[in-house]
């Protein structure tokens, strides 16, 4: 290049012709049409993300609704007075998802947008928590589940609550209600049954555990709440297995969760705790800030926090009602069933959860049956190479020796997607038949792409609690 003329291709200019900053802070400045190559370009090794069926994570949205996010790209939810129009369309949500989910007064109970069913789960938990020291509980406090999403492990460590996971026995993949009276005692805070488990896509079954506890009442004198995480299942049944019941229609239910952006379409970064009654949520936990003159109730982990999903997940509720959800979600059942029948005529498979509406969220689980000579770790490990990220992993304590494989369907994934899909699974297991390795690939090598973060330092075994007076 002549010193003092410009080049003409972007790919010429001095901050393209050596590598990006990787370390200490860079000292030069770059132009941005070249900053924004190098970012973009280095995101083409990213996977795609509409073929990743291991996210339960929103991965389309249409124009309109990435205008919408655009366009509140500067607005903070948390600064209500300056943008009251943000704040009231939260509220209306609010209002919108407690009567999805049967809440007795969907206008007078609390709830909030979050950034997910994490932050939604900790504020569940949180507020449990609060209630049951209020009640009098002393001592550490501990509350039940089966296989959690890993977010509940963290709400046990970070906030200093006992985990109790029951662990799986027989043939049954989510918690037996016949087992969880065994494990709550005075220091339990709530019951957390899973509607939509992370691992097999299964519902548990919340009215089973509701009536399990309500006979536990009647016996030892524990009224133990339950707390949902509904996380994916939450925006699902009301549509699709209306008559199931998990919601506020059981009075033991205090308060669920749901991530906005998994099946609630938002985008990333959104979730909903709701309560089931105002006085189910602890003062303690409610934060004022002004609002129109006067003040309005915050209860969050974040301060700062984009104002788009919420204003998304609006445009979302009003642009499809419960007819448009009910039609679009039945679609990704419809193809998950599809995704199920495909599966099983190519190989010695084994549905967990085949996609049933009443059993599960629009998913698809399976394993193999008998020894194929290669394992589901090897099978993930050759749909990477069309660009398919397909989780496998080991199922939960006690079962861990056992490998399945699941395939979230979201909107945006088709027939004709589930076709391509089902067509390369045949064409990889062709491949592994022909050539199998010497040393089975394990869960590590494979990169075992699995959504499921596990605690660096795990937690102990729960044990069932012994109780004298029965
Ligand atoms: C995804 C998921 C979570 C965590 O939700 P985020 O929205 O990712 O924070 C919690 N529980 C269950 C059952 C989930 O599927």
């Amino acid at each position: 290049m002549t010193e003092g003329l410009e080049p003409d291709d972007l790919f010429a200019l001095p901050g393209l012709r050596r590598s990006a900053p990787k370390a200490g802070f860079p000292i030069n400045e770059l132009f941005s049409q070249v900053a924004y190559e190098i970012v973009h370009d280095e995101l083409m090794l990213d996977g795609v993300s509409r073929m990743n069926l291991a996210t339960f994570c929103t991965t389309w949205v249409d124009d309109q609704a990435r205008r919408l996010m655009n366009e509140a790209l500067d607005k903070n939810i948390v600064d209500k007075d300056e943008y009251p129009q943000t704040a009231e369309l939260e509220r209306r949500c609010v209002r919108m998802v407690a009567d999805l989910w049967h809440a007795p007064d969907p206008a007078g109970t609390h709830g909030t947008s979050t950034t997910g069913s994490s932050e939604a789960a900790m504020l569940g938990g949180l507020a449990a928590k609060f209630r049951w020291r209020k009640g009098g509980g002393t001592g550490t406090p501990n509350f039940v589940c089966g296989p959690v999403q890993v977010c509940w492990e963290k709400f046990a460590r970070y906030f200093d609550v006992e985990i109790r996971q029951i662990p799986l026995r027989g043939d049954r993949l989510t918690m037996h209600p016949d087992d969880v009276s065994a494990y709550c005692d005075a220091n339990t805070i709530m019951v957390v049954p899973t509607f939509g488990q992370t691992y097999t896509g299964l519902f548990e079954d919340v009215a089973g555990i509701s009536k399990a506890l309500d006979r536990l009442q009647e016996v030892s004198g524990l009224d133990i709440p339950i707390h949902v995480d509904a996380a994916s299942g939450g925006f699902l049944a009301p549509f699709t297995a209306p008559d199931l019941i998990w919601d506020f229609r059981l009075p033991r239910v205090k308060s669920i969760n749901a991530s906005g952006h998994k099946t609630g379409l938002a985008p990333l970064g959104s979730g909903w705790a709701i309560w089931r009654e105002a006085a189910d949520l602890p003062e303690e936990l409610i934060f004022n800030v002004d609002y129109l003159g006067g003040s309005m109730a915050t209860f969050n982990l974040n301060f700062s926090r984009p104002g788009g999903q919420v204003i998304t997940s609006y445009y979302e509720f009003i642009r499809l009602g419960r007819t448009g959800y009910t039609r679009l979600q039945s679609q990704l059942y419809h193809v998950a069933q599809h995704l199920a029948d495909g599966l099983l005529k190519l190989g010695p498979f084994e549905m967990i959860h085949g996609g049933n509406p009443h059993r599960g969220i629009a998913a698809v689980s399976w394993r193999l049956t008998e020894d194929v000579g290669f394992n589901l770790y090897e099978l993930s490990d050759r749909l990477r190479t069309r660009g398919w990220l397909i989780a496998a992993y080991p199922l939960p304590a006690d079962r861990e020796n056992e490998t399945i494989m699941r395939a979230l369907v979201r909107h945006g994934f088709s027939i004709d997607m589930a076709d391509l899909l089902l067509a390369d699974i045949a064409r990889g297991m062709a491949q592994l038949e022909k050539h199998p390795q010497a040393k089975p690939l394990t869960r590590e090598e494979a990169g075992g792409f699995t959504h499921n973060a596990t605690a660096a330092v795990p937690s102990g075994k729960a044990k069932p609690v012994r109780r004298s007076a029965e």
